[in-house]
């Protein structure tokens, strides 16, 4: 009997965990290992390298395809609206759940605080040590407030395309690719000439994906064992119940999805997780929601059966400003953190309705901000941080399990994204027949 490579991919994640466990212990892999160090090469280097070789071109030439294969300029602006008010809805909906169960839960104040806080200033130094390069990007996004950010936006979006497009900024090709599109269709009969063109290019890097996804099984063992052996089970005894938290609010937040995507987009949970069960398993392993839309979009144009003129624009746009996961993630630490260090220097915090709020717009904005790749949510969460006044330095408390917490946000992510473009694609069928 042949197995089906999907059911491969688990068993691969399964043993992955498996053996990544025995080989980490307690206390995680530290250094050089032969086994992990091939595992890291394969899975990092090979697979997530030809996942982001493929990523920027493919962003340019789907958004273009999507654009210059709209019937109207102005379905557009219809497919365009929906897709963000979907987006600004359901992240908002995740970063609820996660407050409401972050403040019923509590787990700031459970288990071991009392020590937790005498220890604090050692433990952190502790930590500091051992995460200095990623204290480096949070430092690096503390320095600047929103005026900045705002201007820093600005130039990612408007710039050279070749710039975007050899620094993978999502932002600025998308911009431009729409531009380019529009003027495309502007220009009339010389452009419909190029139209083929690009659907072909489009459809060739398709086909890229289809190869390397041959392999994926084997790199998704890989990129399994590299993360799972290098943590070590100890790091989670002070954070376990923040850890049980974000993944219960993940795992309400899918019910909601699945939820809307049979009420609104008429597809049965069953056959959705069924359909983008590979691109959650890309996602989970690589932690990379740019990386894994090369795949997303195979899986919802091939398995969900989503137009190509919906999918093409909104799954790209999705993977770079939609992240339920990472909002809801980002509001559940920063209340865990005031939970568990409020009253002390630098979190002179209370938690009140209006401080609630504050951390909610600002989880919804991070998330919007934050770059479709690894540990992106946990630099993006300093800004939370400062909207509520809480030093960043007590961020470093959630760094240690950061990167597990990341492959449940960025599967999260991918599947919000998958969602809206069968929802989005169920509207315009909608519209077109009345
Ligand atoms: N890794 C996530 C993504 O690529 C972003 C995050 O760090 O939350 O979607």
């Amino acid at each position: 009997m042949r197995i089906k490579q999907h059911s491969l991919i688990f068993v691969a994640m399964a043993a992955g965990a498996g053996i990544g466990l025995w080989l980490g212990g307690a206390d995680g892999v530290k250094g050089s290992h032969w086994f992990v160090d091939t595992c890291e090469f394969l899975g990092k280097d090979i697979f997530i390298g030809a996942l982001k070789m493929i990523v920027a071109p493919l962003i340019l030439f789907s958004i273009l395809a999507g654009v210059v294969s709209l019937p109207t300029r102005g379905e557009l602006w219809q497919i365009g609206w929906r897709t963000l008010v979907f987006y600004f809805v359901t992240t908002s909906i995740a970063v609820g759940i996660g407050l409401m169960l972050v403040l019923a839960i509590a787990p700031g104040e459970r288990g071991s605080r009392t020590e937790i806080r005498a220890k604090w200033k050692e433990t952190r130094a502790e930590i500091v040590s051992e995460f200095e390069a990623k204290e480096k990007k949070v430092q690096g996004a503390k320095s600047r407030g929103a005026g900045e950010t705002m201007r820093d936006n600005v130039k990612r979006i408007i710039q050279n395309p070749f710039k975007a497009l050899s620094t993978a900024n999502s932002l600025g090709i998308i911009f431009f690719a729409i531009l380019l599109g529009v003027a495309i269709i502007v220009i009339g009969e010389p452009g419909r000439a190029v139209v083929p063109v690009i659907e072909a290019i489009n459809a060739a890097i398709m086909e890229m994906t289809r190869w390397l996804m041959a392999g994926a099984p084997l790199f998704i063992f890989c990129l399994i064992v590299a993360l799972i052996s290098r943590y070590g089970t100890a790091v989670f005894s002070s954070v376990a119940w923040y850890v049980v938290t974000v993944i219960g609010g993940i795992a309400i937040h899918i019910c909601v999805l699945l939820a809307i995507c049979a009420v609104v987009g008429k597809k049965s949970p069953l056959a959705f997780l069924r359909g983008i069960r590979k691109a959650w398993a890309v996602a989970f392993a690589t932690r990379s929601s740019a990386a894994t839309l090369p795949v997303t979009m195979t899986a919802v144009q091939e398995e969900l059966g989503v137009s190509k003129r919906v999918s093409e624009f909104v799954l790209p746009l999705g993977a770079t400003i939609n992240m339920d996961g990472t909002a809801l993630y980002e509001g559940v630490a920063i209340i865990f953190l005031i939970q568990l260090f409020g009253g002390m220097e630098g979190a002179m915090i209370e938690l009140n309705a209006t401080t609630t709020i504050v951390i909610f717009l600002t989880a919804v904005l991070a998330s919007i901000g934050a770059a479709a790749v690894p540990d992106a949510g946990l630099v993006t969460m300093v800004l939370v941080a400062n909207a509520v006044g809480l030093s960043e330095q007590y961020i470093v408390m959630v760094f240690a399990v950061d990167a597990f917490l990341d492959m449940f946000r960025t599967s999260t992510n991918i599947m919000g994204d998958s969602v809206g473009a069968v929802v989005i694609d169920r509207m315009m069928d909608r519209k077109a027949a009345a």
